[in-house]
């Protein structure tokens, strides 16, 4: 079995601890930072990034989700969590870990839509994944290592470069769990490398 935190600071935290255990594994939810010592993988979760930021200085989180970052520990983000991973935020001078190299738009479907569901083929997960998006970003550009997982209406919704899993929907929502179950699959491979 592998322990996979759940970021626990701000959002859907409870239904990827969910989806983490009907894959048949450890989930912890991560309140503080030591905890961050104790897992194989990160879940950071959708909900509200700027939130999400505020809470990671104020609780000191940001050098030991760095660190993680140079352990080539393996990291998924979801919607909010995505764009806490970016490597760059179109609009924004600032980023926040900055550790997988994609570029995302915020907000990115429009105001109309501001959740909608989408069936997607993805890539060595599913051909068929009914995505639930909710105020989503996309992502605009990846960099030379990233591989696309998933496209919706042209618009790159999945991707991963390397040890990194991120996604523009929330998987965690829905009874298919075989994206987590593909980043649980990322995590094993690391552990036996
Ligand atoms: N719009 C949110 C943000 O910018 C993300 C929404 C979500 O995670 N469902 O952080």
């Amino acid at each position: 079995m592998v322990k996979i935190g759940v970021l626990g600071l701000q959002g859907a935290v409870r239904e990827h601890v969910q989806a983490i255990e009907a894959c048949g594994e450890e989930a912890i939810i991560i309140k503080s930072k030591d905890q961050l010592d104790e897992i194989d993988g990160l879940i950071l979760p959708g909900g509200e990034s700027t939130t999400m930021r505020r809470l990671i200085d104020q609780y000191d989180f940001m050098d030991k989700l760095k660190h993680l970052g140079e352990l080539e520990k393996p990291m998924f983000g979801t919607c909010a969590g995505l764009i806490l991973l970016a490597k760059k935020i179109n609009g924004y001078d600032e980023t926040h870990l900055g550790l997988m190299d994609v570029v995302v738009e915020r907000n990115s479907f429009g105001r109309q839509k501001e959740s909608f569901e989408a069936d997607l083929a993805i890539l060595g997960v599913a051909d068929h994944f009914n995505a639930v998006f909710i105020r989503a970003p996309h992502i605009l550009e990846v960099g030379e290592n990233v591989e696309i997982l998933a496209k919706h209406n042209g618009r790159i919704v999945a991707a991963r470069d390397r040890h990194i899993l991120g996604c523009s929907f929330h998987p965690e929502l829905t009874d298919d769990h075989s994206l987590t179950q593909y980043f649980i699959n990322m995590v094993k491979e690391k552990i036996n490398k």
